[in-house]
């Protein structure tokens, strides 16, 4: 199991917002797309996931405990702020000690 499938942190820390081209049925959507049930619209070029701007965020597409096993539930097709971000993110460790959890190297 990787680091993140015991983490999630980012998940639920930061907005995620993209293209509407990623969603389902979208011009440059990955896998299947991004459900459109599971977005908000912000402008006519940018969608969020709902949940990532709650107080606490946390998206609406992350399953299980956050820093014991996680999962995205739409991974094949989730959009590129989430590809694009992982453990050499700056705001990696940023997240996993806004919910306790021990810093990586
Ligand atoms: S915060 Fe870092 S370790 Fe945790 S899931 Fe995101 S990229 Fe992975
Ligand atoms: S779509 Fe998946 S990878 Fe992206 S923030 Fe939501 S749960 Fe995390």
């Amino acid at each position: 199991m990787s680091v993140c499938q015991t983490c999630g942190a980012c998940c639920a820390s930061f907005r995620v917002d993209f293209h509407p081209v990623e969603l389902a049925g979208g011009a440059f959507a990955w896998g299947e797309g991004v459900p459109l049930a599971m977005t908000q619209p912000v402008t006519p070029a940018i969608v969020r996931l709902c949940g990532t701007d709650d107080a606490p965020p946390r998206c609406i597409a992350l399953a299980g405990e956050i820093g014991q096993q996680v999962s995205c539930t739409i991974y094949d097709a989730r959009p590129s702020p989430c590809r694009e971000f992982d453990v050499e993110h700056a705001a990696c460790n940023r997240a996993r000690q806004r919910h306790g959890l021990e810093l990586l190297s």
